[in-house]
């Protein structure tokens, strides 16, 4: 937790009472590639679990100082974010991390129900004792955090058990579009959800890897269905559109 909270505080204008922190050194050690993935995944991962907000603006300078690189490298990765639909820039304004509408959210929940159960149907075909174990592990990780009552956590972990099925399935186009589908489920859920609903139910998740293992598609991919329509239920999309008020209400 403590390695990402400093860009929480930089990026939200240095609200932190105790100001910007130094960022950790372990970007220091890795090579250039590696340091701008390191940046991607701990961006990612502060919206995954709702620590940057819907609408916060991603200063770039401030990104550039807190991970002690360049301009040039923080706006690579905030390009590759915007690409996956995760930020949004806006001309002479700059990126902020995207408030999706009710419309695209309902375009996530279809696009979902249409990649997961071909990635289930896929790793049932080809995984082996050691994926379902795995997943389980994963699930494992979700009840801790839970009984912790780490909300954060639990909302990325439901995130992350999805993208961990197709990085079993091993295709790298699939792992990019599973991961950018579930960014998006993070800001969705953030901003529709109902309050004190939790994320996905843990034991939902263990029923599917329970079909998946006993080698039945059919019924992983009846109980994937269900549990991403019980998801996007417990969702009020019924909201009118609002995200350009959300912004003027933030920044203006
Ligand atoms: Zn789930």
């Amino acid at each position: 937790m403590a390695l990402i909270t400093e860009e929480f505080f930089v990026l939200n204008e240095g609200s932190s009472p105790t100001g910007p922190r130094k960022a950790r050194s372990t970007g220091q050690i890795l090579g250039t590639a590696d340091k701008r993935d390191s940046i991607y995944e701990r961006i990612l991962n502060a919206v995954m679990e709702h620590r940057l907000m819907p609408g916060t603006k991603l200063v770039e300078e401030k990104l550039a100082r807190v991970f002690e690189v360049n301009r040039t490298r923080v706006r690579e990765v905030l390009a590759r974010l915007a690409y996956e639909g995760v930020v949004i820039t806006i001309p002479n304004r700059g990126a902020y991390v995207a408030s999706p509408s009710v419309e695209e959210a309902r375009h996530v929940f279809e696009a979902r129900r249409i990649l997961e159960p071909a990635l289930i149907r896929t790793l049932v075909a080809k995984a082996d004792g050691g994926a379902f174990k795995r997943l389980y592990d994963h699930v494992a990780l979700e009840r801790a955090a839970r009984e912790d009552g780490d909300k954060r956590a639990v909302i990325r972990l439901s995130g992350e058990f999805h993208t961990l099925i197709a990085q079993m399935v091993g295709s790298p186009p699939l792992i990019r579009l599973m991961r950018e589908l579930a960014s998006l489920t993070c800001l969705i859920i953030l901003l529709y959800d109902s309050p004190n609903v939790p994320a996905c139910p843990n034991h939902e998740h263990s029923d599917i890897i329970a079909a998946m293992e006993e080698g039945n598609p059919d019924r992983a991919i009846a109980l994937m269905l269900s549990h991403l329509n019980h998801v996007e239920a417990t969702l009020d999309l019924s909201l009118p559109e609002d995200s350009e008020a959300d912004l003027e209400a933030i920044f203006g």
